[in-house]
């Protein structure tokens, strides 16, 4: 099933001569390039990945990239056409600047590990075009991935427009995709397409294309030999509109393409748009091992750091949350009382109050019950609909976001409730204009306290690093769709063990997982300890437990224990085992305890060979797993062995350790 190893060995000196051989043209424009090839070479910190930069020999920038002297993208292209000059064909290399060491570090509020640290070797290429304008593109390297993105230094108050960005991932014959599809704009419900809700499509040639012009998803996952690619962007500011990988990938290479024309706020910007001077986000490949693509922070490493200070009123958590399994009838006073007193009896942090709250129990009687659960130290989270002309959905509170003076107004009277979170459903699309609407909302929402998570949203790029107060976002086949249809409950093994690997991998990620009994009309495919597993599997600043009181009183007493200690602010992960869509086990660390959660996404049954000696030999600790009947539970005290740990996991079962 993997490609034999067939990679080539280049040494740092045989670069130029490779990229003759190949065909690859490096412009003699610069001189020094030939004296000096490893000018246009970025090598990360470790040695391990090198960039090398070149022009093709019609003036288009271009970039390699090796892994351990492996190629594993060939003559990829960069470059920007903008509306006014086009930067992508007929440049020249002005100059390219000393390597730089790039080193930063902080601390995030909820995630995979609170203390990121990042140490990358940067050099900037700074470019002419023929008309004499400067574009640079800024490589930044590291020992997980390569970073870059583009700059115009020159100075403009008259806005200009981007109407194409070039840049391609070029991969080698051989490699193998993991990717999602993006949906057509204006389809599906109501027409509130695209939100980042299908399928992947596992291991398909990498020059296969997309089933719509739409094309498909960041996060993208690649494989070659053993090396794993996942590409990403990160500081997406309102400056820019998200992009994704193009349909088509002839020979292997993907394009980055621009959002349909229908993703736009009434009269809004579709695509990049913005004086000068002006910065792209970044278009991030990390690259490695499995463990690299669960391990690497890239993603927050190259966002905006918070855009202040003090964040001290965010309070990532736990969430009851009724909607999901009973669905609209269950938005009433008497309903939610029980899920305020759930969370409580669990020592949830907060219950999420869904659609049509406004009238069905209204402000009032809605600033009642939040009183009620402070005094249970439940915080209260209400739904809201994005609003917009573009926007058919009947659901409300409606048009309270849309304009700064609705939306304050809105945000300071939630303040005075003392509702500590919103939840905001039914997003536009990816255009430029949208994507500043985000910006808006998570910037308000953060002056009145108040905490964010976006549902029918687009993928977060890291803008939880720039906004603490972003929770989640779906951007997600998610357990509603399991409620909804047997067809997505039947994928929902296979499905669940490819989101650490893509979705999951950098952004949190509002799934709401856990069903630990019975899915009203659907046969449930994933045991009982898979669902277990998932809370402890995804990220997710606030983690909505699907499973209702009614649901949890089935459950052991040990299991409802448990479950009572979901941490979702970790200090620390690690890659145990896996493989995307088949099988997914990590380690997770809170305070001292390392929790170990796995998930086997086939239907047949494996016999694991874990190494948790990084928990320490002798450690004692609890396994909570599938039992001998169907949905039923098992516990038992294990401790970490000197040799591997010998696990067996049921089909579509799992467990989760606790040490
Ligand atoms: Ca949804």
């Amino acid at each position: 099933m993997m490609p034999g190893r067939t990679h080539m060995m280049f040494s740092r000196k045989m670069l130029c001569l490779y990229f003759i051989l190949i065909g690859f043209q490096i412009s003699c424009v610069t001189n020094k390039t030939e004296e000096n090839p490893d000018e246009n070479v970025v090598a990360s910190p470790d040695g391990n990945l090198r960039v090398a930069f070149a022009l093709q020999e019609n003036g288009q920038p271009a970039y390699s990239i090796f892994y351990r002297d492996s190629l594993v993208l060939t003559d990829s292209k960069l470059g920007l056409s903008r509306t006014d000059s086009d930067f992508s064909k007929g440049m020249t290399l002005a100059s390219v600047s000393e390597p730089q060491l790039v080193r930063d570090e902080y601390v995030m509020m909820h995630g995979k590990r609170r203390l990121c640290t990042y140490q990358a070797n940067e050099k900037s290429f700074s470019l002419s075009n023929t008309a004499g304008e400067k574009l640079n593109i800024i490589f930044r390297v590291s020992d997980d991935g390569v970073a870059f993105r583009y700059h115009f230094p020159d100075k403009s108050a008259d806005p200009k427009k981007i109407d194409e960005e070039l840049t391609s991932f070029h991969f080698r014959e051989g490699t193998k995709a993991f990717l999602q599809p993006m949906s057509v704009a204006k389809t599906g419900f109501e027409g509130t397409n695209p939100s980042y809700e299908e399928h992947y499509q596992q291991n398909i040639p990498a020059d296969q294309p997309a089933p719509t012009e739409a094309g498909w998803v960041y996060p993208a996952l690649f494989n070659y030999g053993d090396t794993w690619l996942l590409i990403t962007e990160a500081n997406l500011d309102r400056n820019y509109c998200a992009t994704r990988l193009k349909q088509h990938s002839p020979g292997n290479e993907y394009a980055v393409g621009f959002p349909m024309a229908a993703e736009v706020m009434p009269g809004g910007a579709l695509n990049p748009e913005s004086e000068l001077p002006w910065y792209s986000p970044w278009r991030i490949i990390t690259i490695g091992s499995l463990g690299t693509i669960v391990e690497s922070t890239l993603g927050t490493d190259l966002a905006a750091p918070a855009i202040k200070e003090d964040f001290s009123f965010v309070e990532p958590g736990v969430a009851s949350w009724s909607w999901v399994i009973l669905k609209d009838n269950s938005i009433n006073y008497e309903v939610q009382k029980q899920f305020v007193d759930y969370a409580a009896n669990m020592g949830w942090e907060y219950c999420l109050i869904d659609v049509n709250w406004d009238t069905t129990i209204g402000y009032d009687r809605i600033e009642e019950l939040s009183r009620y659960a402070a005094s249970k130290n439940v915080g209260l989270v209400l739904w809201y609909n994005s609003a917009g002309s573009w926007n058919t959905v009947q659901y409300h509170p409606k048009d309270k976001l849309l304009t700064p003076e609705s939306r304050k107004e809105e945000f300071s009277r939630l303040q005075k409730m003392g509702i500590r979170g919103i939840k905001v459903d039914f997003f536009g699309g990816d255009g430029q204009s949208v994507i500043a609407y985000y910006h808006d909302i998570f910037k308000d929402a953060a002056a009145y306290g108040i905490m964010v998570n976006c549902h029918g949203s687009t993928l977060p790029r890291g803008w939880h690093r720039t906004y603490p107060n972003l929770l989640t976002m779906e951007a997600i086949k998610g357990m509603e769709f399991i409620t909804f249809e047997q067809a997505n409950a039947d994928l929902a093994p296979s499905h669940s063990a490819m989101l650490p690997f893509s979705r999951n991998a950098f952004d949190p990620m509002d799934f709401t997982p856990m069903v630990l009994h019975e899915i009203p009309g659907i046969e449930r495919k994933t045991t009982n300890g898979f669902e277990l597993a998932l809370p402890y599997l995804f990220l997710s600043g606030i983690q909505h437990i699907a499973e209702t009181p009614a649901g949890m009183e089935q459950v052991p007493d040990y299991v409802k224990e448990f479950v009572k200690d979901i941490p979702v602010a970790w200090d620390d992960t690690r890659f145990v085992d896996g493989y995307p869509g088949k099988l997914a086990v990590i380690a997770r660390k809170k305070g001292d305890t390392w929790y170990v959660s796995g998930i086997n996404g086939e239907a047949q049954a494996k016999t694991l060979n874990l190494d948790l000696s990084f928990i320490g030999r002798g450690k004692e600790g609890v396994l909570i797993t599938d039992g001998e009947e169907p949905k039923s539970f098992s516990k038992t005290n294990v401790s970490v062995p000197a040799s591997a740990y010998q696990l067996n996991v049921e089909p579509n079962g799992g467990f989760v350790m606790k040490f």
